[in-house]
């Protein structure tokens, strides 16, 4: 049977990296059903519609969806973010940010291998908080992090059962446990009771600004980290960094407990500046749907595909997928 999949191309270069990412997928020899949904920035400029409930809904029949990139300079930083990407996250129960990073640092000889799982659905994302007086000399902005137990927990058990399937066996927390006091409480506990449930699996704890300067001195350091919304959203831009850069960096947004589709997408944005230039490197997209291949039990097909990117092919975006998609092919 078909793996149906949602595309959303999206916004600038978007399009361009999932038409090469399908060709892969397809080259490997995966039977997928795909069907387009035209949201993103384009979109809402011509006719106001970001992500409404019921192509929410569309979208909750399909296995994975696949995203190139949404956003364009036209339309105000937030608007696309919150109305689709967090809608999706939140509504979807994306609960795991999934990041993998896999490169030679600069100034390392050997190649690291590690895995950030980002908490996706709660922390400062969740839009708690609100503004006073706004444009007065008075001005008030609060910002407030959520942090449930329940979304901790199950953030971290998923770390823990991804770490205890490694070769490694290690989990680090990273957070700012001795500022951020309550909130670093709740983590540390629940990643102490997690941990006493996986016995087999070491761990570690690393201040999150302590963790920039390890991504840089000493990733080797690192099997599998799990840290909350914010500080995993800028610590794996820092990761993407240290491991190929923006054209490499692959996510995966889980829904583990397979109540709706689960979602994937390369780190970089739509990329405005290279759109139609045939300047886009579509590996990221292409390492991005490998990893919605592991997800739907697909993982030969998956493993293939990352060794053909690694190959690191050049040229255009068109021959970069063409030359992937020779390589999975066995050509
Ligand atoms: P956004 O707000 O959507 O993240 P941005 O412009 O801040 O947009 P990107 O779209 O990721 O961020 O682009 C950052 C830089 O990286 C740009 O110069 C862009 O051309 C480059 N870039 C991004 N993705 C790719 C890619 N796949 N291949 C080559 N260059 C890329």
């Amino acid at each position: 049977m078909a793996h149906r999949i949602a595309l959303i191309g999206g916004d600038g270069i978007g399009p361009e990296v999932t038409t090469e990412a399908v060709k892969v997928v397809r080259a490997a020899g995966v039977n997928i059903d795909t069907t387009d949904f035209d949201l993103g920035g384009q979109r809402y400029l011509r006719d106001g519609e970001i992500l409404s409930d019921s192509v929410l809904n569309e979208l909750r029949n399909f296995d994975a969806i696949l995203l190139g990139a949404v956003g364009t300079p036209e339309v105000p930083p937030g608007v696309i973010e919150r109305g689709l990407l967090l809608k999706m996250r939140f509504e979807l129960d994306l609960f795991v940010n999934q990041r993998p990073f896999i490169g030679t640092a600069p100034g390392h000889a050997t190649p690291h291998d590690f895995i950030c799982i980002r908490e996706n659905t709660e922390g400062p994302y969740v839009g708690e908080g609100g503004v006073l007086r706004k444009g007065t000399a008075h001005e008030v902005a609060t910002q407030g992090s959520v942090n449930t137990r329940m979304g901790v927990e199950r953030c971290i058990r998923y770390a823990f059962e991804l770490a205890s399937q490694r070769e490694r066996k290690h989990v680090t927390l990273v957070h700012k446990t001795n500022v951020l006091t309550f909130a670093g409480d709740l983590w540390q506990r629940a990643f102490n009771d997690v941990a006493a449930e996986f016995p087999q699996v070491e761990t570690a704890y690393n201040h999150v600004d302590a963790a920039c300067i390890y991504f840089v001195q000493d990733p080797h350091r690192y099997d599998v980290i799990v840290t909350d919304n914010l500080f995993g959203d800028i610590l794996t831009d820092l990761g993407g960094a240290v491991s190929g850069g923006i054209g490499l960096a692959s996510s995966a947004n889980l829904n583990p407990a397979r109540t709706g589709p689960s979602m994937f997408e390369p780190v970089h944005g739509s990329a405005p500046d290279i759109v139609g230039t045939g300047k886009a490197n579509p590996t990221a997209a292409i390492l991005s749907a490998a990893l919605m291949l592991d997800f739907l039990g697909e993982s030969a097909a998956a493993d293939r595909i990352r060794t053909a990117c690694a190959t690191n092919p050049t040229g255009s975006t068109v021959d970069i997928g063409n030359a992937i998609a020779a390589l999975v092919a066995g050509k």
